[in-house]
């Protein structure tokens, strides 16, 4: 794994000195870290996005054109610097670090470590997609299992399953064969990378602000993955030079993994651990019981003067229809790009889904919701494409199952107590979890309309029309406008009549 830095945010005005001067002496460069020194050297300002952080630390207490608090900030980096440390980390104004952005290129990085990545929300990530992009064969070997001695069988084990990939890629090309390249592509690699174990190798695109990435590396730095570990650690080798006066708690609180081995322990004793007979793919935990009321009445509220409790006996008056005539109201002519109303935050709903990683991939991904994850368990079970049922792929799954089966257990087996986290590297996408996915009705309007369209991948898609159904049983007005993107349009003229 790599962690380069790409960019970061710096103050317009140095930009544009610079730019004037490589104007009349065009240089030739290709190194990033002599291209900051050259710039540095050319504008004689250090090039640091701390110094609009610190300006805008100013603003709250000096009357100052923001321009010459910029310049100011500027003008004395070491004096930015300790202005930085002391609101940052004296007076805890932690937010003045979100105002400087770095981007960083992750690449040769696991699927499991992503999962570490990404499930930070107030960053931005976009990574190479599996179902879009041939896989060549390039997974990790996992640290742990290095010094467990067991990186020959490991790495063996991994090349199966690509292997396995290669020979459902060749069946499902030949089902796909009369469509066009891209389908046909997106179609086979969708599907044939259900066998493909969690230490595949993936590249992303991370932009992130100096209290996020404190965040994570702190995070990073007790993870039970030693890739994850590294991963803080070049991030923290990337960006320190660049922010040194943001970044500054990425220490663990080693008293956070003492306490988790020992809810795990109290966990593993309280909970029967049984597989349920009936457990439910998605479940309804918990439906707004007010919702519908409150964010209704939080719509008189906002656009009125009435008292909250005013707005809800209006409310309580209004038949069904009436209310449902309020909130299209509300949101007439919407478009497709729109979010709703804020006001239907008032509205949460709670799953509890199993799904396959695959699947999960996606679901990580939607940083509004609150995400709690368990380790893959493969007595779970796996998620089969029907498309590799369908060209008799069914015994090259099984047996890639079996192989990841038998290398999670030994795994599990010999790795020691602090290391086993790592044999879900041996897993695959086909592999599933447990989560509980909490989201309020504007959000899960959100997820539908990307996960319920014609574009999304089917495994997702399933988990959120049923998710969708559930909650529109339970709640039918707050779900009123939940649909695939492709179809608004006609959910649009049912609600709205036509636009015209
Ligand atoms: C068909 C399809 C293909 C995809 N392919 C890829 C792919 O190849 N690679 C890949 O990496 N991802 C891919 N994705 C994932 C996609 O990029 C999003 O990460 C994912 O759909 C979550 O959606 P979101 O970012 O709109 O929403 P959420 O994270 O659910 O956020 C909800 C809304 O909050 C707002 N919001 C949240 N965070 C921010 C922020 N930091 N700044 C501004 N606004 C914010 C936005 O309005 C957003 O729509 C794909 C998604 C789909 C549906």
């Amino acid at each position: 794994m790599q962690v380069t830095l790409a960019g970061y945010n710096i103050d317009v005005e140095i930009i544009e000195q610079v730019a004037r001067i490589t104007n009349e002496y065009p240089y030739d460069i290709e190194d990033f870290d002599h291209l900051i020194d050259l710039l540095t050297k050319l504008s004689g300002e250090t090039l640091s996005p701390e110094t609009v952080a610190a300006a805008y630390a100013r603003i709250s207490r000096s009357d100052k054109d923001m321009k010459e608090l910029r310049r100011e900030a500027r003008f004395s980096i070491s004096r930015t610097r300790r202005t930085n440390e002391r609101i940052v980390f004296g007076y805890g104004h932690a937010s003045i670090a979100e105002h400087a952005i770095v981007n960083l290129d992750i690449t040769g990085i696991s699927r499991l470590a992503i999962e570490e990545l990404e499930s930070h929300r107030l960053a931005s990530y976009t990574e190479s997609s599996q179902r879009y992009i041939a896989m060549t064969g390039d997974f990790v070997i996992p640290q742990e299992v290095i010094e467990a001695g067991l990186a020959e069988r490991f790495r063996s084990d991994c090349e199966e399953l690509f292997s396995a990939y290669h020979d459902l890629t060749d069946k499902l090309e030949r089902k796909y064969a009369n469509l066009p390249d891209r389908d046909r592509n997106t179609k086979t690699r969708e599907d044939a990378r259900y066998v493909l174990p969690l230490a595949s190798r993936s590249q992303v695109g991370v932009t992130i602000n100096a209290r996020t990435a404190e965040w994570m590396i702190r995070n990073f730095n007790r993870s039970p993955l030693a890739e994850v570990r590294d991963l803080g650690q070049q991030m923290l080798s990337a960006i320190k030079s660049i922010v040194p006066s943001l970044i500054k708690h990425t220490e663990p609180n080693r008293s956070l993994e003492a306490a988790q081995s020992e809810i795990a322990y109290m966990s593993q004793s309280l909970v029967h651990n049984k597989l349920d007979e009936n457990e439910l793919t998605v479940e309804l935990i918990e439906a707004p019981l007010n919702g519908e009321l409150n964010a209704l009445a939080s719509i008189l509220f906002g656009s009125g003067y009435g008292s909250f409790s005013s707005c809800l006996s209006a409310l309580e008056k209004m038949n069904s229809s009436r209310r449902e005539a309020l909130l299209v109201t509300a949101h007439k002519c919407i478009s497709v790009h729109e979010p709703l109303r804020r006001e239907l935050e008032l509205g949460h709903f709670t799953f509890s889904v199993t799904l396959s990683s695959s699947a999960f991939a996606q679901f990580k991904r939607h940083r509004i919701a609150t995400l709690i994850k368990q380790r893959y368990l493969p007595e779970l079970g796996n998620i089969v494409p029907d498309s590799i049922i369908e060209v008799n792929g069914e015994d090259i799954f099984q047996h890639s199952i079996e192989v990841s089966n038998n290398l999670f257990e030994l795994l599990q087996d010999k790795l020691n107590d602090d290391n086993k986290y790592a044999a879900q590297y041996a897993l695959t996408n086909a592999h599933k979890r447990r989560v509980i996915f909490k989201a309020n009705a504007r959000e899960l309007t959100h997820f539908s309309r990307l996960r319920e369209d014609t574009h999304a991948q089917w495994d997702i898609r399933g988990i959120a029309k049923e998710m969708i159904r559930l909650a529109r049983e339970a709640c039918p007005a707050l779900m009123l406008f939940a649909s695939g993107k492709d179809s608004f349009d006609t959910l649009s003229e049912k609600l709205f009549g036509n636009n015209e």
